[in-house]
């Protein structure tokens, strides 16, 4: 008897500590590894700020928001991203990317895919339901609802874009209120897919509309960036972005091996994304751009997002964001750029998404013209998403 009341108060104990957990760690984690360098209230020139108000389309293309637990439908205090602040910031469209999968210890050179998984400790004490402890394919369709959920929240004043419908719509009713922002569903590496073809086409059903093949270690598909093989595309993998053709998906390239990239270009018959990048000709590393491969991707029709983290680009960080930009445009024009800030990617931000107007600054300083300010800040993912979107 006595062990018994024992045994109840232990597993009490324990359920206790973990209630406390879940609601304790989650916030301090987000706020640890999300953090802004400058924080709001954000000030510049007249001159940027009225060039800013006037853009019709601001566009992002990687944040990993759906990572934390952070309600997306408020204003936070924390992290980079959330509807109101990008309501605040005349966004028009946010690329939400799901991470399922990233290793203790990660870096730029060399990670397995076999050392411990940070995201399941993560969602462990997120509270997140147990089928996400143990399948990756489960955390990627919980974060893709997660999204909807939030816009069905947010009094339809968010779309969730997955077809040239809903994209439409959202720029009809910004026509009407510029209050309304919309996002849209990417993976970041397809590990989630768990080696069948078939998890595709259900998380396209969840919404999905961008994968990146490879996050920092080489999976079922091919080589990472950051991998150990450096190789190209696998069976499997071809078979994926054979079937993201058809269904109409983009592939993101963000974190793929050189070989994977080149393999990739050869074996799609769409213009491709890169989320979140930099660019080997203003930081020589093994996760940015080199110049073959921005020329190859700009002349395909395709976007380079240029990311907002030392590691991607040099700092200080706003003028290391627009000296990568510069560089793509010397070599490839500035029809392929786009931003791909990585906010929430556990990264130090310049500034959270309401200190985009600094960027516009910036881009005015180093002799940028306007109009190349509006296909950088968005226009040309509108374009990218109009023509290629199903
Ligand atoms: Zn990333």
């Amino acid at each position: 008897m006595k062990k018994r009341k024992w045994l109840i108060g232990i597993l009490l104990g324990l359920a206790l500590l973990y209630v406390l957990a879940v609601v304790i760690v989650p916030k301090t984690l987000d706020k640890q590894k999300n953090t802004t360098k400058q924080l709001p209230p954000y000030q510049v020139s007249e001159k940027a700020q009225s060039l800013y108000n006037s853009l019709d389309f601001i566009a992002d293309l990687h944040c990993d928001a759906l990572l934390w637990s952070r309600d997306l439908t408020i204003k936070n205090s924390i992290g980079h991203v959330d509807f109101p602040r990008m309501e605040e910031a005349n966004m028009a469209l946010q690329a939400f990317t799901i991470v399922t999968k990233s290793p203790v210890g990660q870096n730029f050179s060399k990670n397995t895919a076999e050392t411990f998984d940070n995201i399941t400790l993560l969602n462990f004490v997120q509270g997140r339901p147990l089928s996400n402890w143990f399948s990756l394919f489960e955390r990627a369709a919980y974060q893709s609802r997660r999204l909807h959920k939030f816009a069905t929240d947010y009094n339809d004043e968010f779309i969730v874009v997955k077809n040239t419908d809903d994209l439409n719509r959202l720029i009809a009713l910004r026509n009407q209120n510029k209050r309304v922002t919309g996002g849209f569903l990417g993976l970041e590496g397809a590990h989630c897919l768990e080696g069948k073809i078939e998890n595709l086409d259900k998380l396209y059903k969840e919404g999905v509309r961008m994968v990146g093949p490879t996050h920092f270690f080489d999976n079922e598909l091919g080589g990472s960036a950051h991998g150990v093989s450096k190789g190209g595309l696998s069976d499997f993998g071809r078979d994926v972005i054979q079937r993201m053709d058809e269904l109409g998906m983009f592939v993101d390239l963000a974190h793929a091996a050189p070989a994977l990239i080149d393999d990739v270009l050869a074996e799609t018959k769409n213009p491709v994304l890169v989320s979140h990048t930099g660019v080997r000709g203003t930081l020589d590393n093994s996760r940015n751009l080199s110049d073959a491969h921005i020329q190859k991707i700009a002349t395909n029709g395709g976007l380079i997002g240029v990311a907002f983290f030392k590691g991607a680009v040099t700092a200080p960080l706003i003028k290391g964001i627009v000296d990568a930009m510069k560089y793509i445009k010397s070599i490839a024009g500035v029809e392929c750029i786009a931003l791909g800030s990585d906010y929430d990617g556990t990264i130090a931000a310049p500034f959270d998404v309401t200190g985009l107007p600094l960027l516009v600054e910036e881009l005015l300083n180093q002799g940028f013209q306007e109009s190349e300010i509006k296909m950088i800040m968005g226009e040309n993912v509108k374009r990218f998403m109009l023509e290629n979107l199903k």
